[in-house]
């Protein structure tokens, strides 16, 4: 237990005698700004200080990106696959150090992390592999000319991550932006920055050229909103709340900006009577518990069937009562701290709205009492109805709100029934009516009789408040390269003559 902590205090040590600074052009840059406290939430000590990047600063990371562009994009693909792969294999030699840090500043769970850092290697190997393809277009002949289409890179482009699970979210768009071509700009979440640290340092060992991938550290109000205000910067790549989304597409807006969306959630599991209940039992428990509930295609809303409503929350019931709530370092915990003393004051006030409400505390409900760390009891809402606010909003913690249904068309009014619409869960042994929910379900992503299991060729994003655009597969690589049609003509056609 200890000794993956002392792992992390030992990765963490470089950067923890002065605040926490950036890496612009393979270099470090030391932290100029007003520090800020960066907390652990196992133990709600202060691990370290982190500052915003200056303008300046700010402004040499994008003109690193900016004058490596045209040397990054331009290196034959089958390098960059190489240079990548390589940034993969070095993950994994890394990946207990860096799952140790997300356990230490994120305070995830040991047993996820372990299994999130070999998850950000993967990312990496999947679009280095496809880089050499990465520019082939399609072949779009017509009478008189030959059209084709090729990709490039866009440019310089900024990634925003939030501190859910930071090092693998961050892989998630980093890895194919720069195996598109583009050079990239990170700035991580303000809460948990150490990983991120890690990543940038471990790609340049890797061998990746100088500017190609940097890193500033800082608030979203302010560094953020400059990165995204950059006119360099072409297109912004963002995972973080629906709001800040909204906020984000405005500051890009003078300068025209691309952007990426992957935001919040409040995912239905819809179960029906003729499920596999035992299955449905373990998905629906593990889809809004793991992680601590900070994720955002938990399955926050559990939508049962009235026939076996009582007896499947009774159950659930039994199973968070039985949650293992503890140290984030102990294989054993299987629900962690939440990230902050703010964030667990939000999850806290949610107790008052579901009574309030008129909801029922079928288990937690409150604070873990003896410790100083930021945990809160895994909690479940019985009795609820779509319209209360612990129905319609995104807590992001390990709560979890149960609402009856009737039939199947109050299950698909009441999926729907959110301003969300990331991903679905549906439990049902009929076929034909799997085939009618999942695409009823305004949502991005379903999963029929599974919990989320990832497939990294298929499309991840989500639709209404949840998000703009879609990565994996060739998707991603949409996001990250312009397309362009050249037509050659086969001068069988004949051009107009004005002024003759
Ligand atoms: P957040 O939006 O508060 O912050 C995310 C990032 O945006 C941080 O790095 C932050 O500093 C930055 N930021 C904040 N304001 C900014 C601004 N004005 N301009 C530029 N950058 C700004 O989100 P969070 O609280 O860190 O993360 C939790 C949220 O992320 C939840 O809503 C969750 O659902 C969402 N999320 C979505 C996905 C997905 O794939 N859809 C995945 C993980 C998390």
């Amino acid at each position: 237990m200890s000794d993956k902590r002392d792992l992390a205090l030992a990765a963490i040590a470089p950067y923890k005698d002065a605040p926490l600074g950036h890496f612009i052009g393979a270099q470090s840059a030391a932290a100029q700004g007003t520090p800020f406290d960066v907390l652990e939430p196992g133990t709600g000590q202060v691990l370290g200080q982190c500052s915003d990047a200056s303008e300046e600063q700010l402004n040499a990371a994008v003109a690193a990106a900016k004058e490596a562009f045209p040397g990054w994009v331009s290196t034959a693909p089958e390098q960059r696959r190489k240079i990548l792969n390589r940034v993969a294999d070095l993950i994994v030699e890394n990946a207990d150090r860096i799952a140790a840090v997300e356990c230490l500043d994120a305070g995830q769970c040991w047993r996820f992390m372990s299994k999130a850092a070999i998850r950000g290697a993967e990312n990496f190997r999947f679009f280095a592999d496809r880089a050499p393809g990465a520019a082939d277009g399609q072949s779009l002949p017509a009478k008189d000319h030959v059209n084709y289409t090729t990709r490039r890179a866009i440019g310089p482009v900024g990634v925003i991550t939030p501190w859910n699970t930071p090092f693998m979210l961050s892989t998630w768009k980093i890895a194919p932006a720069l195996a598109a071509g583009c050079t990239v700009v990170h700035k991580p979440a303000e809460w948990s920055p150490y990983s991120a640290r890690l990543l940038v340092e471990i790609a340049h060992e890797a061998g990746l050229p100088a500017g190609v991938f940097n890193s500033v550290n800082g608030l979203g109000e302010t560094t953020g909103k400059r990165l995204t205000e950059h006119p360099d910067i072409k297109a912004v790549a963002f995972v973080g709340e629906s709001s800040t989304g909204s906020a984000i597409m405005r500051q890009g807006a003078a300068t025209l900006k691309r952007v990426h969306f992957e935001l919040g959630g409040k995912n239905p599991v819809v179960v029906f009577d003729d499920a596999d209940i035992e299955s449905a039992i373990d998905a629906a428990v593990f889809m809004i518990y793991s992680l601590n509930g900070q994720r955002c295609t938990s399955s926050s809303r559990l939508l049962v069937q009235s026939t076996i409503y009582d007896q499947f929350v009774a159950r659930v019931a039994e199973r968070v009562n039985n949650l293992k709530v503890g140290d984030p370092f102990d294989p054993a915990s299987e629900v962690g701290p939440l990230i902050h003393p703010r964030h667990f004051a939000k999850v806290s006030s949610y107790m008052d709205i579901a009574r309030e409400d008129g909801a029922r505390i079928a288990a937690g409900g409150a604070p873990v009492e003896g410790t100083e760390g930021f945990f809160f009891k895994p909690t479940l809402f019985a009795d609820a109805s779509q319209s209360m606010r612990i129905a319609q909003e995104e807590i992001f913690g390990p709560v979890l709100t149960a609402i009856p249904f009737d039939d199947e068309a109050d299950a698909i009014a009441k999926a729907n029934d959110v301003e969300y619409g990331l991903a679905g869960y549906l439990w049902t042994s009929d076929l034909g009516r799997a085939l009618r929910v999942s695409e009823a379900m305004e949502a991005g992503m379903v999963w029929v009789n599974s919990e989320n299991v990832r497939h990294l060729p298929t499309p991840f994003g989500g639709v209404k408040a949840s998000g703009i655009g879609r990565d994996g597969g060739d998707w991603s690589f949409d996001f990250y390269m312009e397309t362009k049609n050249i037509a050659l003509a086969r001068g069988t056609h004949k051009v107009q003559r004005l002024g003759v």
